[in-house]
């Protein structure tokens, strides 16, 4: 079974075997230098109208979200593009899984674009169908499948979220982990485990933070090892069995630069992600999802100092928009998402002027049964009461 009709492939492999980038645009990208990009992508955008409605996920490049309709997480974003079905086409600047999300919320005749299919997500590929499927089998030769319950984080492919569906799983978002969570326990009796992925680390913030389990009540499942790593008693001991998947730009950050910055920054607050290790999430003052970092910030008094753990460009924002509060990365060295900065200005003019031109690039389509099995674990998050939608 496979979600994507174009190739979009993990970094360093595929057709262009010389480049990192690993699958290259199949048309013709304006030159960055090209001083008439902004006028272009305007002109673009201005000629489509209300055909075109664009997303823009908070960690994109300033450039493109000037052009953003819209900006937000990734859920936001799919439920944005689904309350404006007279879209014609929904130009996603973010990264694939999003896209996938977006097609499965958007009407039939609605068609989703990803200006660069080279913008995946090194966290959704630490999963790949194959495996989490071995992994199934693993447990069901451990006896324990019927009392596990599969949540997937909103950052998967839509062929995890569909075998989430199938198995009477569920899809979570940051906002939500800790009630999609307790709505698993509460799914298979006493018994119950919970099968988390890809992100070990929401799961394990979640599980031991906010639901009180010990860190002894999870195990970490490594797919490149028999078993995922644990003895069958291990697997049959653990609550929650922690995919070996994190991402690489929340993983950057240590509990050493938080007591650097304490001791430098008077009254600093640090404010992380979920997806941050929970040596981290333990130092740190505040923690939440995207929008409960710009929520806290916006919230936040004058002068007040805070260090901020997660996407740069967000982080950068954040800073100009509040020049009245001191406002820090949480990491020594500049680091982006480098899959969210692969859709530039170049490729969403691209994108753009080929729509003017009738032609539809790069749209990303799931199979029907796939797309149905997806919506059901996203339906059942839906339903979970309390907050639900946020990322
Ligand atoms: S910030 Fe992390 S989770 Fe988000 S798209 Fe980049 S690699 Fe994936």
């Amino acid at each position: 079974m496979t979600t994507i009709d174009l190739p979009l492939l993990p970094l360093g492999r595929g057709k262009d075997l010389s480049a990192e980038r690993g699958v290259e645009c199949p048309g013709d990208l304006p030159a960055a230098s090209d001083p008439d990009l902004v006028a272009r992508a305007a002109a673009a955008k201005a000629a489509l109208g209300d055909r075109v409605f664009v997303l823009g996920h908070h960690y994109q490049r300033d450039e493109v979200v000037e052009f953003a309709d819209v900006m937000g997480d990734s859920f936001k974003l799919a439920k944005d593009a689904a309350a404006r079905p007279e879209a014609e086409f929904i130009v996603f600047c973010g990264v694939h899984f999003m896209a996938e999300s977006a097609d499965i919320l958007t009407g039939p005749e609605q068609k989703v674009i990803l200006p660069d299919l080279a913008a995946g997500c090194s966290m959704a590929d630490m999963a790949r169908l194959g495996q989490v499927q071995d992994a199934w089998d693993a447990l069901t030769d451990a006896g324990i499948a019927d009392v596990v319950v599969p949540i997937t984080y909103m950052n998967s492919s839509a062929d995890i979220k569909a075998f989430c569906g199938r198995h009477d799983g569920a899809v979570c978002t940051s906002s939500n982990a800790e009630v999609a969570l307790e709505w698993a326990f509460a799914q298979k009796g006493p018994d119950t485990k919970v099968l988390f992925f890809p992100d070990q680390h929401l799961g394990r913030n979640t599980a031991v933070l906010k639901l009180g389990y010990s860190l002894d009540d999870c195990v970490v499942w490594n797919p490149l090892l028999p078993n995922g790593g644990n003895t069958v008693e291990q697997l049959r001991a653990a609550k929650v069995i922690l995919w070996k998947g994190h991402c690489s730009v929340h993983g950057r950050f240590t509990p050493e630069v938080v007591d650097e910055l304490r001791a430098t920054i008077p009254d600093v607050q640090i404010l992380v992600h979920p997806e941050c290790a929970h040596e981290v999430v333990l130092k740190a003052d505040l923690v939440g999802s995207t929008e409960f970092i710009i929520n806290t910030i916006e919230a936040a008094p004058a002068g007040s100092s805070w260090a901020i753990g997660t996407e740069l460009n967000l982080v950068k924002r954040l800073a100009n928009a509040h020049p009245d509060k001191k406002i820090a990365f949480l990491d020594k060295t500049v680091c982006y998402c480098s899959t969210m900065n692969r859709i530039d200005l170049p490729h969403l003019v691209w994108a753009l002027e080929s729509l003017v031109a009738g032609t539809v690039v790069n749209q990303i389509t799931v199979d029907p049964e796939t797309e149905t099995w997806a919506k059901l674990a996203l339906q059942r998050m839906l339903d979970l009461p309390g907050k639900t939608s946020r990322d």
